[in-house]
């Protein structure tokens, strides 16, 4: 039985202007929701995305105010707000003012409003590559959209894929000529939506390495070659080539690291720390491009600021010193570990870890105390900052000796000598 009371009718194509109800329910020419999306005789892409894109910046917002790390706002976005977009990529295509309008609401989330350092297509390869994987939204609205393409090659019991093959008849014998048959009705114009759909399987099908569509390609799959079309090699890893890049991002992005020293890392290995001498001279922000530290009147570089300046080289050869007396007696530190975090890969992993850790506290120490003497006018010292990079050693250490099991625990710090368990309590060595 149908309730009429919540049946809707709507008029369509030359009947969109008729003004009479057949039968005793609510009829309309303008347009109807369905299945969260709105239908009719209205521009429905535009419509739809437009609500979607509210959705999406209200959930950016809505996290936008908590202080979150680069991992946490990829992880926001790629769950959480992009989930309000997926069900309409599949029916609808994107406008274009309407992509543009979401990916300045993603940036300036992901950037907390500020000028964007990197490019966006760097930030969309995955971590491996110099990347967060934030999601690149527009290629993968494409990959839903062409999904039923695989059904419309292969499924041909489905009732839906006769009328797809009516439509696209023509188009789809060039992948596949069994499709094709004398017997059933092709037509030689397809309706928008299946225009879409060619236009975007052609743009897949060139983006694919065997340049066919493949049959067994999943979404996932086809965003993949999309992505690796568009693929930004990082400008800092063009300008310095003779730097090993899988090291430093492996180094980046280090299992051992909270995600604030994940953050440092990255912004420093892509020498995008907003420094003096950046504001300066590429942007013109600012007059001066020197060192805001006291009695410094240095340029203020990303090698500066992190490796050259007077407190901060003092500051590293406590870090050496540190490093020796406990984890490495012939430890050598140098300016390649400081801003890439590379390592020799023969050393033991134990101490790998020890040094890639102590290196990404120092490093944050040594920026937040630049801010502080920029913005608070408080200078830090070397003398200073080494109890403060103590203090975040001795707390993690604490941390991992409650949160690990023993045999994890002992193989991560007892290893390297800066702690030892005695009856089951724990003893820190400095
Ligand atoms: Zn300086």
């Amino acid at each position: 039985m149908l309730n009429l009371d919540k049946c809707e009718g709507l008029w369509l194509g030359k009947w969109r202007n008729r003004p009479d109800t057949p039968v005793q329910i609510k009829w309309t020419s303008g347009s109807i929701r369905l299945l969260g999306g709105v239908f009719g005789n209205i521009d429905m892409p535009l419509t739809n995305w437009k609500e979607g894109k509210r959705k999406f910046v209200e959930t950016l917002q809505g996290w936008g105010a908590r202080s979150l790390s680069f991992t946490g706002k990829v992880t926001v976005a790629n769950s959480l707000a992009t989930a309000k977009l997926w069900y309409l990529a599949s029916v609808f295509t994107p406008p274009d003012s309407v992509m543009k309008e979401i990916n300045t609401a993603l940036f300036a989330f992901f950037w907390d409003k500020k000028r964007e350092m990197i490019s966006r297509n760097t930030i969309y390869l995955p971590p491996e590559k110099g990347g967060w994987g934030l999601i690149d939204i527009a290629k993968k609205a494409k990959c839903l959209y062409s999904r039923p393409f695989s059904d419309i090659m292969s499924q041909e019991d489905l009732p839906w894929v006769q009328l797809a093959r009516y439509w696209l008849g023509i188009f789809i014998r060039r992948f596949d000529p069994s499709t094709w048959s004398n017997n059933m009705p092709h037509s030689p114009n397809a309706p928008p939506h299946y225009k879409a759909l060619q236009s975007l399987v052609s743009e897949l099908v060139e983006a694919s390495p065997s340049k066919k569509w493949d049959p067994g390609c999943t979404t996932r799959s086809l965003y993949d070659s999309l992505l690796k079309k568009d693929a930004h090699i990082p400008s800092v890893c063009l300008n310095k080539r003779s730097v090993p890049w899988p090291l430093t991002f492996q180094s980046v992005q280090h299992p051992l690291l909270e995600n604030r020293l994940k953050d440092t890392a990255w912004l420093v290995a892509h020498h995008a720390l907003k420094t003096n001498a950046l504001l300066c001279s590429n942007w013109g922000y600012i007059r001066s491009g020197t060192c805001p530290r006291q009695n410094c009147k240095g340029h203020e570089t990303v090698e500066h600021a992190m490796w050259y300046c007077s407190e901060v080289l003092l500051t590293w050869t406590w870090v050496e010193g540190f490093l020796r007396r406990w984890v490495m007696s012939d430890f050598r530190i140098n300016k390649q570990m400081v801003i890439y975090g590379i390592l020799p890969p023969s050393w033991k992993k134990c101490k790998i870890d020890a040094i890639t850790y102590t290196l990404a506290v120092a490093r944050k120490r040594i920026w937040s105390s630049r801010c502080e003497a920029l913005f608070d006018k408080t200078f830090s010292t070397h003398v200073e900052m080494v109890p403060y990079i103590k203090e975040c050693l001795r707390s993690r250490i604490k941390l991992d000796f409650v949160r690990l099991n023993e045999t994890t625990f002992m193989s991560l710090w007892c290893s390297v000598q800066w702690a030892r368990v005695d009856g089951g309590k724990l003893r820190l060595r400095f």
